[in-house]
């Protein structure tokens, strides 16, 4: 976490410099909704361009896919999620809103530092534990709850050509089955052996009740997973090898490992052999950053007999027969963007008692790479043609409004890593003056040097 860092801090940062706005805002907005603007759409494209480089192109045997959104509801019913895909809620009487009994109880054993976790148990033991604790509803202070009940967190929409005859069909809550349902589809057309993996980026629905944390739990958002096939005897080395891979991928992107933990699962679904999720240090707590699973041969087993199609994989060498197991990874790309943007923010005292924000991002993730500012407005002619060479290596920005000071300030508070000048001397020698947003440092050089330089440092 960066330095001096809040929750509304960061809300209000991206509200102002075009990086996340609440969705439907004219209207009032929608809960656990939000809408990325220019700069934040960009940022999080990076974040997603970075992982697909790190878990497709430079992982060896993994396929990616996109896969349909909308899917047969057998493979819902196949993967549990029809049947069991819920979470505790309960009702305040005093002011009917709807509260998740889980997350009052983890709020409340973050706050008094109790080491309880409801992931452990029943319904009637959560509601026991809000009563005698007398946990308060968030909303209005009392504490007066209705019984628990599980409420499936799948959004249903319908399909069918006439109204009398219409299908119900969900919006997928993980992308995790379009993984699955194509295994078959991958391993034969792509030729692939096992063990390979399937990766794919793509939206999630969940019909999240609980107010979100900002990005952190909202009712639609990304994930990136890679699912990894191989032989059981393996799956313990692979799950070993993921969690280092998981962890790796987040120190280089810029992440500091004392803002990061492994925390093991306490109760394992009971096909699991093993389960842990990273924890990322937001400023409401360790939270969960991602998840990685050893889950056996059960999704497979599953398709398999719900679909009735055979599973088996043959091994090419020894010709034994097996279904694969599975080891996956996954992480949401909006829970993601929100650890990164709570790391990179800081806020500093300048030389001159001046104050600044800064969102010191890695130059691979920033939005623009390099901002061309111009110090005259007659600089403007060689500034543009500076920017037009500029951009065709990398996303930069042209401003010249207001005075520089201004314009380095608005830059840092996006996270640019670099700002050019342009200047009379530019028009002499065709150099400029590049600023290292970190260290403010200014060095001067020729444009095929900052189009190297800069390229070093993104690529
Ligand atoms: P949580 O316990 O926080 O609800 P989960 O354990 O149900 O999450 P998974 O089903 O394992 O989450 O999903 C994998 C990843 O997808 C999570 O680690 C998280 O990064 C992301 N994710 C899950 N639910 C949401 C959500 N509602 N909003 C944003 N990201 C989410």
């Amino acid at each position: 976490m960066g330095k001096n860092v809040t929750m509304d801090k960061i809300v209000n940062l991206c509200k102002g410099r075009g990086i996340i706005f609440a969705g439907s805002e004219i209207y009032g907005g929608m809960g656990n909704t939000w809408d990325y603007g220019p700069i934040g759409h960009e940022i999080k494209s990076n974040i997603k361009k970075q992982w697909w480089k790190t878990f497709v192109y430079q992982n060896r045997n993994t396929f990616g896919v996109d896969a349909a959104i909308l899917m047969n509801p057998r493979v819902w019913e196949a993967s549990g999620h029809t049947a069991s895909f819920s979470d505790p809620k309960m009702d305040c009487k005093e002011c009917k809103t709807r509260h998740r009994a889980d997350n009052l109880i983890e709020d409340y054993a973050k706050k008094k530092g109790l080491d309880v976790n409801p992931d452990t148990m029943t319904d009637e033991q959560m509601s026991e534990f809000i009563s005698e604790n007398q946990i308060k509803c968030p909303i209005c202070g009392k504490c007066n709850f209705t019984a628990i009940r599980q409420f499936n967190m799948m959004f249903e929409t319908s399909r069918g050509v006439t109204e009398e005859n219409q299908n119900k069909i969900y919006l997928r809550p993980e992308t995790a089955q379009g993984e699955f349902v194509n295994f078959l589809n991958i391993q034969r057309s792509m030729r692939a052996k096992v063990p390979f993996g399937i990766a794919q980026i793509g939206k999630a629905f969940r019909n999240e009740i609980t107010p979100g944390n900002f990005i952190f739990r909202t009712i639609e958002f990304e994930q990136m997973e890679h699912q990894l096939f191989c032989r059981e005897d393996e799956s313990g080395k692979f799950y070993d090898l993921y969690k280092q891979k998981a962890w790796d991928f987040l120190i280089s992107i810029g992440f500091d490992e004392n803002n990061l933990r492994f925390k093991d699962h306490d109760k394992l679904a009971h096909y699991a052999k093993s389960a842990c999720d990273i924890q990322y240090l937001y400023p409401f707590g360790f939270s969960e950053l991602n998840g990685i699973h050893n889950r056996g041969d059960h999704d497979l087993s599953r398709h398999e007999e719900f679909s009735g199609k055979s599973m088996l994989y043959v091994d090419p060498i020894t010709n034994e027969k097996f279904i694969p197991n599975v080891v996956e990874y996954s992480i949401g790309a909006d829970r993601l963007m929100l650890a990164v943007l709570c790391e990179a923010y800081n806020e500093e005292v300048l030389e001159n008692g001046e104050s600044r924000v800064v969102m010191k991002l890695s130059p691979k993730l920033s939005a623009y790479k390099v901002a061309v500012l111009p110090l005259q407005k007659n600089l403007s002619e060689k500034a543009n043609e500076i920017y037009s060479q500029l951009s065709s290596h990398f996303y930069c920005d042209y401003d010249e409004a207001g005075s520089i000071g201004k314009r380095y300030r608005r830059h840092d508070e996006i996270g640019t890593p670099y700002c050019i000048t342009i200047d009379f001397d530019t028009l002499e020698d065709g150099t400029v003056t590049l600023r290292d947003r970190d260290t403010m440092e200014q060095v001067r050089m020729t444009i095929d040097e900052v189009i190297s330089f800069v390229s070093g440092k993104i690529s």
